[in-house]
C-alpha cells in the first residue's frame, strides 16, 4: 500500500515540476508580450548637448538659426545655393559625442517627433562609431546609418525599426569601407542627426524637432527564447536525475526482497531436506529407518529385474539384550545399539544399506551381493562384534539370519525366510550366522 503512494508521490512530485515549468513559461511570455518594456525619451528642449549644422562644411552657403521652446527646439533656416545638396540640421551628441555614444541596437523601434514647417523629407542620420574604421574626433569617419522620410503632420510621431536604416552608399565608397562592416549598426551611436532632406527646396523652412524616444524590451526575445529553453532542458534533467534516483532506489529494494525471498527458500530446502532425511532415519542410530529402506528395496528390486543382479537380505538380532537392559539400564542399552550400528557401518559397502527393523533389531540390504557374499559378510560381522568391546560391561553377540531375493518375490516372504533363519540361529545357540534354505538357482 505504501507503495502505491510512493508511487503517487513520485509522479506528483514530477507533475508539479511540469506544471510550475509552464506557468513559469506561461507568465515570461505574458510578461514579455504586455510589459517589461524599456522606455528611454530623448527630450531636445532641455538637451544640452546639441548644435545646429549646415553645409557650410560642404562648401554650402545654408544658413540655420536654433532655438528652443518649452517642448522642442525651432531650427529656423534657409536653404541657399551652393553645395550640390544643400542642407540644415541639428546635431545631437550622445555619450561622449565620438567614441563612446548610445548602444540602440537593443531597441525595437525609434520613435522621432520632428514636424517641418516647409516641404520636403527629413533626414535621420544614426553615426555609429567602429574602431575598425572610425578614427577619434573625425566626424565624417563615422558611419551613416541613414533613413529618410515624409514627416507625418502634427504631433504622430514617425517610427522606425532598426531594420529600416540604410547605411549611405556615398559614404561606403568614399571610406572604402568592406561589405562585413557595409550593414547597418546601431550599436554604438554618438551622434544623431536630424537634417533637411535631399528634395527640400531652397529658401526659408522651419523644422520643429519635440525628441525622440527608445523603446525596446528588457530582455531580448532570443535571450528569453534561450532562457526558457534552458529552463526546460534543466527541469527535465532534474526529472530525469529524480527518475533515475527513484529507479534506482526501487531496484535496491526489490533486490533485497528478492534476496529474502531466496535466503527464506534455501532455508526451507535445507528445512525440507532434513525433514525427508529425518524421516528416512532412526533418530538414535542414524541408520535408515522402515521408510528409508523401502526406497532402497525398491531401488533394489528394480535393479534385480532389469540388471538380474542379485540381492541379499541379512538381518541380526542382539543376543539376550533384554539382559543388558536389565542389568545396565536402558542407557547402556542405547549405547549398544549406537556402538553396534557404528561398528556394521564401517564393515559394509557404500551401496549396502543398514536399516534398523525394530527394537535391537538390524537388516542390512546388500546390493549386487549373491547369498554366497553374504553369508561371508554376516560372519566377518559376527566375528567383529564378538571381538569387540561395544560397551566396557560385557561381550555382545548377535546373531543373523540370510537370504537371498528372488525376482518377483514378496518382500515379505523374503523377509520371513531371513527371520526364519534368524530364528534358527537364535535356536541353534545364538552368534551365529544361518542361510534360509531355499537356494535361487541361476
Ligand atoms: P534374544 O537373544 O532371544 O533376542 O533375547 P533378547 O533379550 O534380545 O530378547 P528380545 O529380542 O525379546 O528383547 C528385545 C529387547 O530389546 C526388549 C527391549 O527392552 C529392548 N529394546 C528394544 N528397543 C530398545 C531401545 O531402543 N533401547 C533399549 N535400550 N532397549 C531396547
Ligand atoms: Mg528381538
Ligand atoms: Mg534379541
Amino acid at each position: 500500500m505504501s507503495r502505491i503512494f510512493e508511487k503517487i508521490y513520485v509522479l506528483f512530485r514530477m507533475n508539479i515540476l511540469i506544471f510550475v515549468l509552464l506557468a513559469v513559461t506561461v507568465i515570461a511570455l505574458f510578461a514579455y508580450q504586455n510589459g517589461l518594456d524599456v522606455i528611454e525619451p530623448l527630450y531636445l528642449h532641455d538637451y544640452p548637448y546639441l548644435m545646429a549644422e549646415t553645409d557650410s562644411a560642404d562648401g554650402g552657403a545654408s544658413a540655420v538659426k536654433l532655438s528652443r521652446t518649452d517642448s522642442s527646439i525651432i531650427v529656423d533656416y534657409e536653404l541657399k545655393e551652393g553645395y550640390a545638396y544643400p542642407y540644415v540640421g541639428v546635431k545631437i551628441f550622445l555619450g561622449d559625442g565620438k567614441t563612446r555614444g548610445k548602444d540602440l541596437s537593443r531597441f525595437d523601434s525609434i520613435f522621432v517627433w520632428v514636424k517641418p514647417r516647409g516641404e520636403g523629407t527629413v533626414r535621420l542620420y544614426m553615426r555609429g562609431y567602429d574602431s575598425t574604421f572610425s578614427r577619434p574626433g573625425d566626424e565624417t569617419s563615422l558611419k551613416f546609418n541613414e533613413i529618410e522620410f515624409y514627416p507625418l503632420e502634427e504631433t504622430y510621431p514617425a517610427v522606425f525599426v532598426p531594420q529600416e536604416f540604410r547605411v549611405a552608399g556615398w559614404w561606403v565608397a568614399q571610406n572604402e569601407i568592406n561589405v562585413h562592416k557595409a550593414r547597418v549598426d546601431l550599436s554604438n551611436i554618438p551622434l544623431i542627426e536630424i537634417q533637411t532632406g535631399t528634395n527640400a527646396p531652397l529658401g526659408y523652412g522651419t523644422l520643429e524637432i519635440k525628441g525622440l524616444c527608445f523603446k525596446g524590451k528588457k530582455i531580448e526575445k532570443e535571450e528569453l527564447a534561450t532562457a526558457l529553453v534552458a529552463l526546460w532542458f534543466i527541469t527535465f534533467f532534474v526529472i530525469l536525475v529524480i527518475r533515475f534516483f527513484d529507479y534506482s532506489r526501487e531496484r535496491a529494494a526489490n533486490k533485497k526482497k528478492r534476496e529474502e525471498l531466496e535466503k527464506n527458500l534455501r532455508a526451507l530446502e535445507i528445512e525440507k531436506s532434513e525433514y525427508e532425511k529425518s524421516s528416512k532415519e532412526d533418530p538414535l542410530t542414524g541408520c535408515l529407518n522402515r521408510a528409508g529402506f523401502s526406497s532402497v528395496l525398491m531401488r533394489e528390486q528394480e535393479n534385480l529385474q532389469k540388471n538380474d543382479s542379485p540381492v541379499s537380505f541379512v538381518i541380526l538380532d542382539i543376543d539376550h539384550f533384554k539382559h543388558v537392559n536389565d542389568t545396565y539400564g536402558h542407557m547402556v542399552g542405547d549405547e549398544v545399539l549406537v556402538n553396534l550400528a557404528k561398528l556394521i557401518q564401517s564393515k559394509i559397502r557404500n551401496t549396502d544399506a543398514l536399516v534398523r527393523w525394530g527394537g535391537e533389531e538390524f537388516v542390512i540390504l546388500c546390493g549386487d551381493t549373491p547369498i554366497q557374499n553374504a553369508q561371508f559378510l554376516a560372519e566377518k560381522l559376527r566375528m567383529a562384534i564378538e571381538n569387540t568391546q561395544l560397551i566396557k560391561q560385557q561381550k555382545i553377540t548377535c546373531s543373523f539370519g540370510i537370504a537371498e531375493m528372488i525376482a518377483g518375490e514378496d518382500p515379505k516372504r523374503l523377509f520371513e525366510r531371513a527371520d526364519k533363519a534368524l530364528y534358527a540361529s537364535k535356536e541353534n545357540g545364538r552368534n551365529r550366522v544361518t542361510s534360509a534354505t531355499f537356494r535361487h538357482t541361476r
